[in-house]
């Protein structure tokens, strides 16, 4: 086993990656960096001040005043986001902030903002790493690339159960309706578009639960390190 490696999650919201990803961080030992939550945190600010998501000179322009914190291994584990020095870790999963991350994440100046940042993560330990564009673009080189997916009206249940659980359900058709566009635009976009890296191993988790996609991801893993 190596002792210094990456791993690669990319795939649409809803597959499953970042609960997989934290299982899998915990079991190995290694950190887990989602990215999506930088982007969430960038359209949660573009948000809270009344920013149109596409307007790129007014979201790159907020870029130098932000501080923005990623914290790992805390007590809990997980990968805390701070602005300004406030813990926004669970304000940025609000739904509306979902379509806000995925519009500032199509300007390439937001995208290149960001590279070096989740790439620095990798340098200095092990990770796994989810998002859209890690294995194609963020970490090339990643020892494994994993692109986890599932059929839309498969993540759309699971969003809707997630929701509902949260205290913040909504109706599934609405749910569905919004993934779609989601992975439309995150798979047509200019940048970084998403899309299977050509050495990724693909894994589709429809008819899956929990722990058998679990038991595969670790399977697929193991074997190649
Ligand atoms: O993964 P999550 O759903 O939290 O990501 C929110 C949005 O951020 C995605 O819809 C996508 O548009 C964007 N994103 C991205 N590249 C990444 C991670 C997330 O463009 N590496």
């Amino acid at each position: 086993m190596k002792e210094h490696y990456a791993i690669a999650i990319d795939g649409p919201s809803g597959a499953g990656k970042s609960t997989l990803a934290k299982a899998i961080a915990a079991e190995l030992k290694i950190t887990y960096v989602d990215t999506g939550a930088i982007y969430r945190t960038i359209g949660y600010v573009a948000w809270q001040r009344g920013i149109a998501p596409e307007d790129e000179a007014a979201v790159l322009s907020l870029l130098p005043q932000l501080e923005i914190g990623i914290a790992h291994g805390g007590e809990d584990g997980l990968q805390h986001m701070l602005l300004d020095g406030e813990d926004i870790t669970d304000q940025i999963r609000l739904p509306q902030i979902s379509m806000y991350a995925s519009a500032v994440s199509a300007i390439p100046g937001v995208r290149d903002y960001l590279l070096e940042t989740q790439r620095t993560f990798a340098r200095r330990q092990s990770v796994i790493m989810d998002g859209r564009d890690i294995g194609t673009v963020v970490l090339p080189d990643a020892d494994i690339k994993i692109y986890l997916t599932a059929l839309p009206e498969i993540r759309a249940q699971r969003r809707f159960l997630e929701l509902e659980q949260r205290g913040t359900p909504k109706p599934f058709e609405e749910v569905l309706a919004e993934i779609i566009e989601r992975d439309y635009n995150d798979m047509h976009r200019d940048v970084a578009p998403l899309r299977a890296a050509e050495d990724a191993v693909v894994i589709d988790t429809s008819e899956l639960d929990f722990e058998q996609s679990r038991e595969l991801l670790l399977k697929t893993i193991e074997e190649r390190l």
